[in-house]
């Protein structure tokens, strides 16, 4: 279904106002209705996305990286309590999270909380005055326009580093996102000397959790069509809207955010997932639906169990399918080489086959050799070995060199007594 311009608004003369493209017009842009409702009328959500770059978790750590650059420390907690004084309570439950973890590359910040603007051929445009004069200011419109939290400069290595701060729950990877492309081509514009970009999300509620993507000066046009290719959309909805096209709305994620979701004015209300039921009735759902599978494949399993046979369905359509046991292999690389009564050594060493394999291979090429530094031991295989008593001192060593990842899935609780309180002040907005 689509909506229409309404008539009143056919005598416009004047074609509406395009924006600069900015990382919400990747979200907004998404269903045409929704962009028209909130960016050419100007009806957004209360406190909508547009608001988190003021919320106090940004300004508090771009407060804290710019004193932590000028005192040349890599933190300074008293600082950073007196700086997230006065959040409000997310905030300062994300603040408290963060301040042990946090830590700043003073000696390569470039800036803070930096602007930074191009032009329609992706030249630097409204060149703001903390890197006034490294190149050249076109003078034109700004097409695409964004802020860096933070941006680092690595001169003797051609590379340059963006930190961008999200308070999402969940976390994302951001070779997804055209922001990240976008502030690459913004760095890229405005500093010849950088090659190699590399663009960091990094999810203040945990400690510890970034999540990166690399692009070099290579990826360029690469990149440079993927933007222009969401700032076309964007402009070929201001054409649509101002000749008086019908638009047509697009459900999804970005429903969330939309004004038309919350006064029940969406056009596609009727067949829309995000109108079909509130977040409580979905999470009662999930309950008694986890239930009912967990009954239900218990009795599936006693079934093939009992009577030795798969259970087979034919549906309306010829479609078939079975439930019973499907074997499956995985692959594992042992750490040293098992014997018959122990493990076989070498001389004075245990024979490692795969390390030996990974060492000479990073001797024979170091410039190859950044990866090997992310393999791991699963916590799972080792701990299961070092839990006994006769292994105690091993397993404290071992916990000496242990390294903690932080991740994040979306569940549901355990029965709780209470409900924790909900928070909801507007340091909740997400940037996006
Ligand atoms: S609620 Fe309707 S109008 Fe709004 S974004 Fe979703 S589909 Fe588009």
């Amino acid at each position: 279904m689509t909506t229409k311009k309404a008539k009143t608004e056919l005598v416009q003369i004047t074609a509406s106002p395009i924006p600069p493209w900015h990382q919400s017009t990747e979200f907004t842009t998404s269903c045409p209705v929704f962009y028209v409702e909130s960016v050419i009328k100007g009806n957004k959500m209360p406190g909508g996305m547009e608001s988190a770059r003021g919320n106090e978790v940004h300004r508090t750590a771009a407060a804290i990286t710019a004193y932590c650059a000028l005192k040349k420390v890599p933190m300074d907690l008293i600082a950073f309590d007196n700086l997230s004084k006065g959040a409000g309570p997310v905030a300062a439950k994300i603040l408290s999270g963060m301040r042990e973890s946090f830590s700043v590359d003073w000696q390569h910040l470039v800036a803070t909380e930096l602007p930074m603007s191009l032009d329609e051929n992706f030249q630097p445009t409204d060149v703001v005055e903390a890197i006034d004069g490294i190149c050249t200011d076109s003078g034109k419109p700004a097409h695409y326009s964004g802020v860096l939290d933070a941006l680092y400069g690595f001169r003797d290595e051609l590379r340059a580093g963006i930190t961008d701060y999200k308070s999402h729950p969940r976390p994302f990877d951001p070779a997804e996102t055209l922001q990240a492309k976008t502030y690459t081509v913004f760095v890229l514009a405005h500093f010849p000397w950088v090659q190699t970009v590399t663009f960091t999300l990094t999810f203040v509620r945990y400690k510890n959790l970034t999540r990166s993507v690399t692009y070099t000066r290579q990826d360029l046009p690469m990149l440079i069509d993927a933007i222009k290719s969401n700032r076309e959309r964007q402009i070929s909805i201001h054409v649509d809207y101002d000749a008086g096209k019908e638009m047509q709305a697009v459900a999804g994620g970005h429903c969330i955010y939309c004004p038309m979701l919350a006064n029940a004015t969406c056009p596609i209300a009727a067949w829309n997932p995000a109108m079909q039921l509130t977040p409580e009735q979905r999470l009662n759902f999930n309950l008694f639906y986890s239930q009912f599978s967990k009954a239900n494949n218990k009795a599936m399993k006693e079934h093939v169990q009992e009577t030795g046979r798969d259970i087979r369905l034919t549906d309306f359509n010829g479609k078939a399918y079975t439930y019973g046991p499907v074997p499956s292999e995985s692959e594992v690389y042992p750490l040293f080489k098992a014997t018959a009564d122990g493990v076989e050594t070498d001389g004075n060493r245990l024979v490692m086959p795969v390390v030996d394999l990974l060492s000479d291979y990073a001797y024979a090429a170091p410039e190859d050799s950044a990866w090997l530094g992310k393999i791991q031991i699963s916590s799972t295989s080792i701990k299961s070995y070092l839990k006994t008593k006769r292994r105690a001192v091993l397993d404290l060593a071992c916990d000496d060199v242990v390294e903690k990842v932080t991740k994040v899935k979306l569940a549901v609780s355990r029965p709780l007594e209470t409900l924790p309180d909900e928070v909801t002040d507007e340091d909740e907005e997400e940037e996006f």
